[in-house]
């Protein structure tokens, strides 16, 4: 039976780490605030906005929040993300995403200063990331980072294969694994026979979004796994991409949904708004 990785133990530790790294920017005369802004009022962006500010006000820094309505324009954005960065208080900016249709979400992450970018979504942080530059890295990979690490998994010369190639997770998990010398296999909705690349993997990284794809036949005993889905059933019950009974019986070590992945992304959040506050 494997190992659980626990993500709501760790974020909570990083959490602890920051309030009281924030503590001592204070006592130096330095704050921090976040802006975040939410276009329309999607209910899961409520969720994620609220407990965005919640953790603003637990590790001890300011957020702003701008609540605009559905039918903002481009160019109201535009305007607004042009202020906050051009605001010597605030040190971070986010844009709740999904915005809506009518909205060029690309144009609207690039509006944001890379230096105030903390969701690390600007095409300059990605591309830092890609030549090994310092960075704003993506949340949710970050998190990931820091959980196998945390968690004793070794990086270095393992086989890592990441499923999904999507710009917020894949792409930069697979950019921060070589970073830490992992040989990394990237597969996505074109690949041919997953289940057998799958199965040579010593660490498995799954971001599909498709509910409980990776069954125990995807895995190699022993296998760490990283499972980044969030599905929720009629009754609210949450479920990953991957068949936690059955693949828990082959891994050594395995993230739960919930309480995995999902913790460490604020968690990461709050990093790059303390490194923001250094800039
Ligand atoms: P996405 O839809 O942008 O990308 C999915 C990727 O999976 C694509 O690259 C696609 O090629 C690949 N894919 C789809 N079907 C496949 C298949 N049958 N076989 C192999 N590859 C396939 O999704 P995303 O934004 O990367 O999110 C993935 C999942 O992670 C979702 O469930 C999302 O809700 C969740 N998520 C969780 C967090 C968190 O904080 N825990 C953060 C971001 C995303």
């Amino acid at each position: 039976m494997a190992q659980l990785i626990d993500g709501k133990k760790i974020s909570s530790e990083i959490k602890e780490e920051l309030k009281a790294k924030v503590a001592e920017l204070k006592q130096k005369g330095i704050e921090g605030t976040l802006a975040v802004i939410q276009v329309g009022n999607d209910p899961a962006s409520s969720v994620y906005v609220k407990n965005k500010k919640r953790a603003c006000e637990y590790i001890g820094i300011h957020s702003k929040s701008f609540e605009l309505p559905e039918e903002t324009t481009q160019e109201e954005l535009l305007r607004l993300i042009s202020d906050l960065n051009e605001d010597g208080s605030v040190n971070g900016i986010l844009t709740q995403l999904p915005v809506p249709a009518h909205i060029d979400e690309k144009e609207i992450i690039n509006a944001i200063s890379p230096k105030k970018d903390v969701d690390g979504f600007h095409t300059q942080n990605v591309g830092s990331l890609a030549v090994g530059q310092e960075g704003f890295v993506s949340c949710t990979p970050a998190g990931i980072i820091e959980l196998l690490k945390r968690s004793d998994v070794e990086i270095d010369g393992k086989h890592c294969v990441i499923v999904g190639r999507s710009n917020i997770v894949g792409k930069p998990m697979a950019l921060l694994m070589l970073r830490e010398n992992a040989t990394v296999t990237v597969a996505h909705s074109h690949t041919k026979n997953l289940q057998e690349i799958c199965r040579t993997a010593d660490i498995l990284i799954v971001a599909v979004g498709k509910r409980e794809l990776i069954t125990g036949d995807f895995v190699k005993e022993g296998a760490v796994v990283i499972d980044v889905g969030i599905h929720r059933d009629e009754n609210k019950k949450l479920f990953g991409d991957v068949k936690f009974e059955e693949v828990s019986q082959k891994a050594s070590k395995i993230t739960p949904v919930p309480g995995g992945v999902g913790p460490m992304t604020i968690a990461m959040l709050m990093n790059n708004c303390v490194e923001a506050m250094d800039k």
